[in-house]
């Protein structure tokens, strides 16, 4: 019988990477919160609204549609019917979303998405609140970390693909920041969920991770 796997942790923990592999293996949709989190942000910059203002999100929020669909190799992402895939990647976007996901109004109605995208289906979800909110009937909840020195360097060679170069210093300064923020915002902040496996990746391979998860999900 199909289960809910949630995979939770901080910025560039290898989260996305692993929960691809382990949907893909399981014939399970693979789900990445985080991009509803960036699309919205990436409207908030073209539009020019002031991210602070919760007003101001509420309404964009209210003309705007985001719809995340399953691919070959993991999720498009589509931005009022645009595909945004790869614009919400941009370091532009990146340095700004946490302050956008802390909004009260973002965070509802995206859960609200993601539950109905999750609902009776094989689904792999990985972000910063799925054990916790998102899916708290998860059957494993698995939370991912690596040290922050790690977690910058995947950061730098995955952003070398994408032709993104980002000094390392510098993405280890972005990532630490966006962790802090998203540990110390009101609405459901970045936590290990009670019931959550812990697992450090910092001394593992992609496939050992993925391993581990497969493993547990056998269980
Ligand atoms: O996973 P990714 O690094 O793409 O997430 C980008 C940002 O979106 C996070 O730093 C966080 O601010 C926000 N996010 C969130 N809740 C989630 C997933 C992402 O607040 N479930």
């Amino acid at each position: 019988k199909p289960i809910q796997i949630a995979i939770d942790g901080p910025a560039a923990a290898g989260k996305s990477t692993i929960a691809k592999i382990v949907a893909e293996k399981l014939s399970y949709i693979y789900i990445d919160t985080g991009a509803m989190y960036r699309a919205i942000t990436l409207k908030a910059l073209t539009e020019g609204i002031n991210m602070a203002s919760n007003d101001e999100a509420g309404q964009l929020l209210s003309k705007t549609e985001i719809d995340l669909q399953p691919s070959g190799d993991g999720q498009l992402v589509f931005l009022d019917k645009k595909d945004v895939t790869e614009a919400i990647r941009s370091q532009h976007v990146t340095k700004a979303v946490s302050e956008m996901a802390a909004h009260e109004q973002v965070r509802q109605r995206m859960v609200e998405l993601q539950q109905q995208l999750a609902d009776g289906r094989g689904v792999v979800m990985d972000g910063r609140d799925i054990g916790t909110h998102v899916l708290p009937e998860a059957a494993l909840k698995v939370f991912m970390s690596a040290s922050v020195e790690e977690r910058a360097r995947r950061r730098f060679e995955e952003n070398k693909k994408r032709n993104i170069l980002t000094p390392l210093e510098e993405l280890q300064a972005e990532i630490a920041k966006r962790d802090k923020m998203d540990s110390e915002r009101i609405v459901s902040p970045l936590r290990q969920a009670d019931d959550a496996i812990f697992i450090d990746t910092t001394d593992l391979t992609i496939a050992q991770a993925a391993q581990e998860i497969l493993k547990l999900a056998e269980e």
